[in-house]
């Protein structure tokens, strides 16, 4: 039976007030729906240290990682991030962009591990959006190349919105592939160019999404050879998704996910994996969505 590093925080979760679009216990949720699974067995559970002001100044300007830090953001600021500033949110989002880099370490060391967080892919250098305050994908893969852990990296960004944070941070770095798999029409109305951008119609099913998929994953083997994978499993993809406008299924992710993950360990390439986005009222079935990449994962290596 092969171990599986889960990285996770007990403080990851983020107060917001009654009918916000995101939920605020997603991270707390996710870990007990995975506590009630077969393969919790195999899990080993990882908890990151916080980032210093320093260290994320590989990716964020210093003015804007204080506003973060002291609670100094405007108005403005706060819309366009989508959160209210509290002590919680700043602190965990010190936390889970090492959450992410930690969960690629235990990638290099194992092939595999996975992130109960992480995602939060619209996060500017200057500012925040769309619910994300840093860009752990952005600040993870420059650490990992700065640090000589690996010399080439692939993003694959597989939530329903494009990873335009992401992509422009990484704009210039030539050893970080980023890739896109996002609906057109949707959130950010502005695109960012990613190394490669697919754009999918509203609507588009299951099968449709799996064979465009797999063509795409061969598109990026084409353009790099990586020493590792930061896969985006963002599950707001799903039909029932509140802010995703496909139609994939909760089977249809499982498939995607299980595509990915066997592409690159039949390639012996390292992958950690990030959970992304997801919006439900229901926030049990939001939580069993995300614990799809955990099923995913465990299949294929156990
Ligand atoms: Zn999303």
């Amino acid at each position: 039976m092969k171990k599986i590093s889960w990285i996770t925080h007990s403080q990851y979760d983020i107060p917001l007030p009654k009918n916000h679009k995101f939920t605020s216990s997603k991270f707390s949720d996710l870990y007990k729906e995975l506590k009630t699974k077969d393969f919790y067995k195999n899990a080993v559970i990882l908890r990151p240290d916080k980032a210093s002001v320093n260290e994320l100044e590989i990716v964020h300007d210093n003015e804007y990682i204080l506003k973060v830090q002291n609670g100094t953001l405007s108005e403005k600021e706060i819309r366009r991030l989508g959160f209210n500033w509290s002590e919680i949110l700043s602190n965990r989002s010190f936390l889970a962009v090492n959450g992410t880099l930690l969960t690629c370490k235990e990638a290099l060391k194992n092939n595999i591990a996975c992130h109960l967080g992480g995602g939060t892919h619209h996060a500017h250098k200057s500012f925040g959006s769309g619910y994300c305050v840093f860009n752990d994908i952005a600040y993870s893969s420059r650490k990992l190349i700065k640090e000589n852990y690996v010399k080439k990296i692939l993003i694959i960004d597989l939530d329903v919105h494009q990873g335009d944070g992401t992509a422009a941070i990484l704009s210039k770095d030539r050893e970080i592939f980023t890739c896109s798999v996002h609906c057109k029409n949707n959130f950010p109305f502005r695109k960012s160019k990613s190394d490669l951008d697919v754009e999918l119609d509203n609507g588009l099913n299951d099968h449709e999404y799996l064979n465009i998929l797999r063509q795409t994953l061969k598109k990026c083997m084409d353009k790099i050879t990586p020493d590792i994978v930061i896969y985006d499993a963002g599950v707001d993809v799903h039909k029932n998704d509140k802010l995703g406008n496909l139609s994939l299924t909760s089977k249809g992710i499982l498939e995607r996910d299980k595509l990915v993950i066997s592409f690159f360990k039949n390639k012996f390439i390292p992958v950690a994996t990030v959970i992304g986005g997801g919006y439900s009222d229901n926030k049990i079935e939001l939580a069993k969505r995300h614990s799809i990449i955990f099923q995913a994962v465990d299949e294929i290596f156990n």
